[in-house]
């Protein structure tokens, strides 16, 4: 696991043993909250600990950015910290986290020891402010990757804990495609210090524009070539056809991960695409 100092008083850290995943740390003169934790027991508990015994702070905020068990399966280690999310994301949790979590114990024996934790605090649609200390973390819903995605803001420091919405590859699966782009469009021009994204690197100020309109570009790419793929006499293998490059991102991003979930992009969004035909 990485860690890294983005300002005086945050911290964010980088999975070793799954896909680049992040979580993030902001310290404030009333306690410590968690943006998300990391995949495995084993790396989240380095969190806990550093938090307790080198910052000497408790943990007083969990925040949820959303329901993949990738972001949400520390939780119960912060015991006595209430969690945010959206209420999206305590529904999802429930429903989907508690299958995902038994299936995850079954092949994974160091997952025995994570109970699910769900949001007790939840906002639905809007902003919501959280004031502790000298800081003010401000969340909102940026549906897309998932229903109940939601970014955060450290207003102090303007750094942004985007999670999935800002990923090396847009990833739509779970949620909507017109809904990414539409929240992608909301994270423009807002003069943030620095991104920290769901996988992957931080994002510094000068490359924050650049990189959603990256994102931005990949998904109208996408769009075009599956509509294209759609109209061919063979669909189906003029869909397998449509290559990561072809939209502008590179196959080597998230370790080599990337090809994959763009060939799981473009298989969601041809379905969706092909449904209004089929009424
Ligand atoms: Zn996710």
């Amino acid at each position: 696991m990485q860690r890294e100092r983005v300002a005086d008083d945050i911290y964010v850290f980088t999975s070793d043993l799954y896909v680049q995943v992040t979580a993030g740390v902001v310290v404030t003169s009333e306690g410590a909250v968690v943006i998300d934790t990391l995949a495995y027991p084993e790396e989240t508990r380095l969190i806990k600990r550093f938090i307790e015994s080198r910052l000497r702070m408790s943990v007083r905020y969990v925040v949820n950015t959303h329901f993949h068990a990738d972001h949400t399966m520390g939780t119960c280690f912060f015991e006595g910290a209430r969690v945010i999310g959206h209420a999206l994301c305590r529904d999802l949790l429930e429903k989907r986290g508690r299958e995902s979590l038994e299936q995850a114990k079954t092949n994974a024996p160091e997952m025995r020891e994570v109970t699910l934790a769900l949001p007790d605090i939840v906002f639905e649609g809007g902003v919501m402010n959280l004031h502790l200390g000298n800081k003010t973390l401000q969340l909102w819903s940026t549906p897309g990757h998932s229903p109940d995605s939601i970014v955060c803001l450290v207003k102090e420091d303007r750094t942004l804990f985007a999670a999935d919405t800002l990923m090396p590859i847009p990833y739509f699966v779970d949620g909507n495609y017109d809904d990414f782009v539409e929240s992608l469009n909301r994270l423009r021009n807002h003069n943030f210090e620095n991104v920290v994204q769901g996988h992957g690197e931080i994002i510094l100020r000068g490359e924050v524009e650049e990189k959603i309109a990256e994102d931005l570009d990949y998904l109208l790419k996408l769009r075009a070539a599956v509509d294209a793929a759609l109209l061919d006499p063979s669909p189906d293998a003029a869909l397998e056809a449509i290559d990561i490059e072809q939209c502008g991102k590179s196959r080597i991003l998230l370790n080599g991960a990337a090809p994959q979930l763009h060939r799981r992009n473009v298989l969601a969004l041809a379905s969706a695409r092909r449904e209004p035909a089929q009424l």
